[in-house]
């Protein structure tokens, strides 16, 4: 692999076999070290230092470009690792952990001492989550159990959702990239606040507002991040800049199907006037019917699992394809839907077109 900015980064496969345990154990050496791995989870990939190391968490900042007052998530390899980092007065902590860890949960909760201010942003909070990826949970154990990790993507980009998006962006930036093959999920995982009295979502995610209502009782949901025009400050501060974006101009065009069908193809077709290279998202129901230089579809409408995969895939492939301005449908916000158009209005700068 080519070398940038003078650091080796070893790449190492992780097939599924027996060879797999020496090259966690390796990983696991790197982090103990004071050094970054990235390494795949069953949401995105992370960049991972020691999170008990405030060195460590300086370097992630440094590698991905990143605003030091943004958070990072400590993910941990066992139940009983969770209090030694964190508080947890009212239990609400124990119960979502039963219902969902190791999954795509993270909670926010008042931090203990052990866990560095570099690490949480300053705040005296910290945001914790037990994935479920085999390997990210060998190379957690083999770290010590404390890994820091936001996703492995310069700030900025689309989280990369495939060792190859993450090698784009940190090769020669980090010691170790650990290649697990595509991730399943494809979107970050769910961050619920419990600090407060009542629990609320900071980002939505695959576990779903439904989902958590079901063993906490009432979840509220933080509405900045859904909703442009508020005044207020997102409560996770990552939320509030411009994220997941594509380096070309996207839109997301709304309304009755067959007006959104001809109202992107009359927008295509004046970029391409323009002398612009353009590109649409659509659902596979829709997709044969526009007319631009690139259409990808993100999988059936009725598949929110499908288009949540595939989604960071679309925007990196448009950069790469050097598309320069893109529309995308809209989709359901129901359940893990508001996960996806979340994403997608952060990735658009909450630029939306009625039809
Ligand atoms: P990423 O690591 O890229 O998935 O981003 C982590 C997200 O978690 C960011 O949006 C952070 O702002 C948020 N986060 C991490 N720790 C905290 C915390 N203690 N309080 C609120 N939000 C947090
Ligand atoms: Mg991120």
């Amino acid at each position: 692999m080519e070398r940038r900015n003078g650091m080796k980064t070893l790449y190492e496969v992780l097939d599924g076999s027996s060879g797999d345990a020496e090259k966690l154990e390796k990983a696991g050496e790197i982090l103990k070290a004071g050094g970054l791995v990235a390494f795949p989870t069953e949401t995105v990939y992370g960049l991972g230092g020691d999170a008990l190391n405030p060195t460590s968490s300086r370097k992630i900042y440094a590698a991905k470009g990143r605003p030091s007052d943004n958070p990072l998530i400590v993910h941990i390899c066992r139940f009983s690792d969770l209090e030694k980092i964190a508080w947890d007065p009212d239990g609400k902590a124990a119960l979502l952990a039963e219902a969902f860890w190791p999954g795509p949960l993270t909670m926010i909760l008042k931090k203990k001492d052990i866990v560095p201010p570099e690490t949480t942003g300053g705040l005296s909070t910290v945001a914790v989550r037990f994935p479920s990826h085999p390997a990210a949970l060998g190379m957690i154990d083999a770290a010590g159990g404390f890994v820091a990790a936001p996703s492995a993507n310069t700030s900025g980009k689309p989280s990369p959702t495939s060792a190859q998006y993450v090698a784009e962006d940190m090769d020669g930036k980090i010691d170790m990239i650990l290649d697990g093959g595509d991730v399943g999920i494809g979107l970050e995982s769910t961050i619920v606040d419990l600090t407060e009295d009542e629990p609320m979502i900071l980002r939505p995610g695959y576990v779903t507002q439904e989902m958590l209502e079901k063993v906490l009782g009432g979840v509220s949901i933080d509405h900045t991040i859904l909703d442009a025009s508020s005044p207020q400050r997102p409560k996770a501060p990552g939320m509030k800049y411009r994220h997941y974006a594509p380096k070309g101009d996207l839109a997301i065009v709304e309304g009755e199907p067959e007006r959104v069908t001809e109202r992107i193809n009359a927008l295509c077709e004046k970029a391409a006037q323009e002398g612009k290279k353009t590109g649409v998202i659509a659902a596979d129901e829709t997709a044969a019917l526009y007319r631009a230089d690139s259409v990808k579809t993100v999988g059936s409408r009725e598949d929110e699992e499908a288009i949540a995969h595939s989604l960071y895939r679309i925007l990196r492939e448009f950069d790469d394809e050097g598309v320069e301005v893109m529309y995308s449908e809209a989709f359901s916000s129901r359940g893990m839907g508001q996960a996806i158009m979340n994403r997608l209005l952060k990735a658009a700068g909450h630029h939306v077109i009625e039809a």
